[in-house]
């Protein structure tokens, strides 16, 4: 069960990689902090990636520090599946309300997974994109944090059912949850609300949703994961078969005056790394990567050199115009321009890869409007409301780590003003 009321120096809003950063950096200097997450669980977008660029070692590494970090601290308080329904201010400080859904299953939760062996619902997984389903009582992922099962109450059927609450002999299920009201009270906020991916059915010459095998950057990279819907095989959607060929469409919905006009800064660098996905698994296929231009500046330009010594990665530099599928053989066929040669192009591959950018997480907070820029981004307040992550611009963890440990040093400047 959730306080009803909780009184904290400083509140963190969203428990991805900056939000995590920002919470155990300020709880190790020694504020109370009260952290809370809308999801079931805490990590955000990097827990769904396969790899990390530049070094490809599992997102795991940096995380699972974070967490132990955040899970060995008494100075931080964790609220999930919560979102802030109101935010006032007086003298300095700030009242909040959070709404926190039911989880309907508590602490007593082994993960021991009887449930859901008894459960015969079942959800669109969105770990995965919506590419497989978990029964209707499920763990968002294997080492979730909360290590908790949780029910998803728009499939599950309740009382009605109670198959899971006869199966859990730890008594952890308990389906008469509400939803619940918590005020915080606090002296700073960090806004830590990261981003969305583009949403690719918006762009319709690409084809997605209407060929299987057209296919987003993040879906790529639970496609690659070993614990992804294939296993970590990637597979070619509509044959559930090998890959022969893969083109990467850049700028999938960016740097586009009819979607988002701004550069997401890491979709270059994110494709690069997928071309070692496909690699690692099949050392003959063929990949076309269609760019406006490559952006790995800095210490991801070795990345890049070493991307395109791969004699059987081809850059095209120009904007993918068509994606149709060719019906004698199955595949699909990207139509462009070559704007080095002033050639048009149209090259074959059996699975597109849409690199479409990253929204931010804003609209819906219940925020003063000023603080959100013309591309959608969040603007610190200049007092105790203070901006980090992917929500203030499209960055890479890295440079989400450094914002989120410079934003507690804000927040704690405005908790000593007033
Ligand atoms: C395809 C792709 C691959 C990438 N690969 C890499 C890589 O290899 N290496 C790298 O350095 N970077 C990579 N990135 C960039 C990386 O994903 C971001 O830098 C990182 O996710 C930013 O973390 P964040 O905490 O700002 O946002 P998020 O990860 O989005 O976390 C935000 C958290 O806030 C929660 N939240 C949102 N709204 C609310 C709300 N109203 N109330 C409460 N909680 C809320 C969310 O549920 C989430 O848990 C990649 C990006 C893409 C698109």
């Amino acid at each position: 069960m959730t306080e009803a009321s909780i009184s904290s120096d400083l509140l963190v809003v969203g428990a991805g990689i900056a939000g995590i950063t920002a919470a155990v950096e300020a709880a190790e200097t020694g504020l109370r902090v009260a952290l809370i997450e809308k999801r079931p669980y805490i990590g955000g977008k990097v827990t769904q990636f396969n790899k990390y660029f530049p070094k490809l070692c599992p997102p795991s590494c940096g995380l699972e520090i974070n967490i132990r970090r955040l899970r060995t601290n008494p100075k931080v308080k964790l609220l999930t599946q919560a979102e802030v329904s109101a935010v006032s201010t007086q003298q300095g400080r700030y009242d909040v309300n959070v709404k926190v859904k039911p989880r309907f299953v508590t602490d007593q939760c082994t993960s021991c997974g009887e449930c859901v062996k008894v459960c015969p619902e079942s959800r669109s997984n969105d770990f995965n994109y919506g590419m497989d389903r978990t029964a209707s009582i499920y763990i968002p992922y294997e080492n979730a944090y909360p290590s908790k099962y949780v029910i998803d109450d728009t499939t599950c059927k309740g009382t009605s059912c109670n198959k899971c609450v006869k199966a859990c002999r730890y008594g952890a299920i308990d389906l008469s949850q509400k939803e619940e009201t918590v005020s915080i009270q606090t002296g700073a906020i960090i806004w830590a609300t990261g981003w969305e991916p583009y949403d690719a059915n918006k762009l319709d010459v690409f084809g997605f949703g209407t060929f299987p095998d057209v296919i987003t950057n993040v879906m790529m990279e639970r496609l690659a994961a070993p614990d992804g819907p294939t296993k970590g095989k990637i597979l070619r959607p509509s044959t559930n078969g090998a890959i022969e060929s893969v083109a990467f469409v850049q700028c999938a919905g960016s740097r586009d005056e009819n979607h988002l006009e701004y550069c997401s800064s890491v979709c270059c660098m994110a494709s690069l790394k997928h071309t070692r996905y496909i690699r690692d698994q099949y050392p003959d296929a063929e990949m076309d990567i269609f760019y406006i231009d490559v952006r790995s500046s800095g210490v991801f330009e070795d990345f890049y050199s070493d991307v395109s010594r791969d004699p059987k990665v081809h850059f095209h530099r120009g904007k993918v115009a068509k994606v149709s599928l060719d019906p004698s053989s199955g595949r699909l066929i990207l139509e462009s321009e070559d704007t080095l040669t002033g050639t048009r192009l149209k090259k074959p591959a059996e699975l597109v890869v849409l690199a479409t950018g990253m929204q931010p997480n804003v609209s819906d907070l219940p925020l003063d409007r000023s603080l959100i820029d013309g591309d959608g981004f969040l603007i610190s307040d200049g007092s105790g409301a203070i901006a980090c992550g992917v929500n203030t611009r499209p960055k890479d963890v890295s440079a989400v780590v450094q914002e989120a440990t410079g934003s507690v040093l804000k927040a704690i400047q405005a908790i000593k003003r007033n």
